[in-house]
């Protein structure tokens, strides 16, 4: 039997957002009431916002999350900001393991796994990212690399309650492109038996977001694919009108 799973619509800014761009989380926050028990939401904006967001939204049933933490809890890595870092400013989750960090930064699943602990040992929901480059899925290789970045990435231990996962073929990523509802469906029925073989019933429970080029006018069709629990949206998630009206398919 399919488990009873709220959907999660969450907003990666990546390096986008001022100070005045709380008013754009005032109006997030006024649409996720029409949301309240049927979908949850979560609003990753850059570090410098963390705090002041975490304030606004205190009470309001959207959660404030980070893009990024270091592994370890503080010490001499300049520029980092660490899981408890985090907590400490209000946030209630972090994004580890996204394409961007991966290519950008070098991120291994390895660091990726220690990232997903410390965000635990913080008390964040961690939203763990995998996804295939367009030549593994042209190779046919979709489900060996994201099989294989899953079982790296996740560390032991995992919990519906404190794991999200985010499939995100890189090559849907800010392009437009999006794979066919049946390339999800495949990948998604993949990646849950995965995850049920090695976190058993919280395997069945845990969330499996879709995230790739979503918007409002492709929302329903790629969000209503069995096993998919909601999304991941970067672009669209920087247009209060779009973050909501993709949301808005499970109310
Ligand atoms: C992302 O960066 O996680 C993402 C899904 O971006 P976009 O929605 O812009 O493709």
């Amino acid at each position: 039997m399919a488990a009873n799973i709220i959907p999660l619509v969450a907003g990666n800014w990546k390096m986008n957002g001022r100070a005045a761009s709380r008013g754009e989380l005032t109006k997030i926050i006024a649409g996720a009431k029409a949301l309240t028990g049927k979908a949850d939401l979560i609003v990753c904006p850059p570090a410098t916002l963390i705090a002041s967001f975490s304030s606004a939204a205190q009470g309001s049933g959207v959660t404030i999350g980070g893009q990024d933490c270091h592994a370890e809890a503080s010490g001499a890595h300049t520029g980092d900001i660490s899981a408890e870092m985090l907590a400490d400013a209000g946030a209630g989750a972090v994004i580890v393991g996204h394409s961007e960090r991966r290519k950008d930064h070098h991120e291994t699943d390895a660091q990726v796994r220690a990232k997903a602990k410390a965000a635990w040992r913080a008390g964040l929901i961690a939203i763990v990212c995998i996804g295939e480059q367009r030549a593994e899925r042209e190779a046919g290789n979709t489900l060996e690399v994201v099989g294989r970045q899953l079982g790296g990435s996740l560390p032991d231990g995992a919990t519906a309650e404190k794991l999200v996962i985010a499939y995100e073929p890189v090559w849907a990523i800010g392009t437009g492109l999006t794979p066919t509802p049946g390339d999800v469906a495949e990948v998604h029925a993949f990646l849950r038996n995965r995850l049920t073989q090695r976190f058993h019933a919280g395997g069945k429970r845990m969330r499996v977001l879709y995230g790739g080029s979503v918007k409002p006018a492709n929302a329903k069709e790629l969000l209503t694919v069995p096993e998919v629990n909601g999304a991941l949206v970067g672009g669209a998630a920087l247009k209060v009108e779009d973050f909501l009206g993709i949301a808005s398919i499970y109310r």
